[in-house]
């Protein structure tokens, strides 16, 4: 079996490092906030060139709570992607916005910048570009159509950590960067954990009230805020892994090119594109492929860890109902979600089992065009 992601071998390198600091933090009785979240913030902050950081429950929260930070709520509306994972968009629903899902650009998956300013209305105050699969979205054209309308702009880094976009790493462009740390993610902790990057003083201090119940004085409290805190073994494990983050989204990113170099001579699979001028760091590699359900069924028979990343997009999950959206309303985000399908993509997949993958998938596509 080839799985999608096999953490185990990540652990096999840097297990013993890890040990030592978790068993440092068991024996040092200070399990919130200590000297390693504090650490790993200021880390975490010169990493992607944001002059805040601070560590939080999760990406959801991130997400969440840089929208309340906002002065985002009911009556107003955020513009977003329904081609990401549920996260992005019930964070607006959390902050008692309402999502309006804009269509992606055929070639990356990401929202496409050219059909934001239609869906700008007078209640419109954010937009929530997603760098989906690790690849960064169109930071340019985002940033300036946020200028033109004033728009506040909160990046959804949660598949993209250290990817870049014309030099900047995604996470510095907007008001805020979120970002995930569940274990599957390219910087994953061993439990749950986010990240939020800003580089305003007056918003960093309003996202350290909201996620202490809404204080920034213990015990006194100005509005509804939630708890949200990164804990210190998970800080403690993630300052261990983010020394290695370079190096493993490269291998991420070598891997990608070793695919399209083995799926080239088949041009029945399109493989994924990457917008000019950035650095992806391949959280998922992506094919569009057709007959595609029954080829991932084939795969998972023939010990291939395939998956549907996502399977029904956002404007047309039960979830938002009420927004009355309709199948045909964003044509290109429906077609790629019955064409993707994601291969087994980590740092330490080997180049034999990449092309035993191959393989397997253009057999199974084979499989799949004769049964019919
Ligand atoms: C993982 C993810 C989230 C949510 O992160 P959690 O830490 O699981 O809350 C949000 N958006 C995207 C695109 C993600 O991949």
């Amino acid at each position: 079996m080839i799985p999608i992601l096999d953490s185990k071998r990540q652990y096999a390198q840097i297990g013993k490092e890890i040990e030592k600091e978790v068993l440092e933090v068991l024996a040092s009785g200070s399990y919130i906030l200590g000297k390693h979240n504090k650490a790993l913030q200021e880390e975490f902050a010169n990493y992607v060139g944001s002059k805040y950081s601070l560590g939080l429950n999760s990406g959801t929260d991130a997400l969440h709570l840089a929208l309340r930070a906002l002065n985002i709520g009911r009556g107003d509306e955020v513009i977003t992607t329904a081609f990401t994972f549920v996260a992005t968009a019930s964070a607006i629903g959390l902050a008692g916005a309402t999502p309006v899902f804009v269509d992606i650009d055929e070639n990356t998956f990401n929202i496409d910048p050219d059909k934001i300013e239609a869906a700008i209305t007078p209640k419109t105050k954010a937009i929530i570009p997603v760098h989906l699969y690790g690849q960064p979205a169109a930071m340019d054209k985002i940033m300036d159509i946020a200028k033109r309308h004033n728009l506040k702009v909160v990046e959804d880094c949660c598949q993209a950590i250290g990817a870049e976009y014309k030099g900047q790493k995604v996470g510095t462009f907007g008001d805020f960067g979120c970002f995930s740390f569940y274990p599957t993610k390219n910087l994953g902790g061993m439990g749950d954990g986010g990240m939020i990057t800003c580089s305003d003083q007056a918003l960093f201090d309003r996202i350290v009230a909201l996620r202490n119940h809404g204080g920034a004085i213990r015990y006194y409290h100005d509005e509804l805020g939630v708890n949200s805190r990164l804990d210190e073994i998970q800080a403690a494990i993630l300052r261990v892994k983010l020394n290695y983050i370079d190096e493993w989204n490269k291998a991420r990113q070598e891997n990608a090119y070793r695919y399209n170099a083995l799926f080239a001579k088949y041009p029945e699979i399109e493989t994924p594109k990457e917008i000019e001028n950035s650095y992806c760091v391949y959280h998922q590699y992506t094919i569009k492929i057709e007959n595609r359900d029954e080829v991932h069924k084939l795969l998972q028979e023939n010990g291939v860890g395939a998956m549907i990343y996502y399977p029904v997009p956002l404007h047309l999950q039960k979830l938002h109902k009420e927004l009355g959206y309709k199948v045909g309303d964003l044509p290109l985000t429906e077609k790629d979600t019955k064409l993707v399908m994601s291969l087994p993509m980590f740092p330490e997949l080997t180049a034999e089992e990449q092309e035993t993958v191959v393989e397997t998938v253009i057999n199974c596509l084979r499989m799949t065009k004769q049964a019919v």
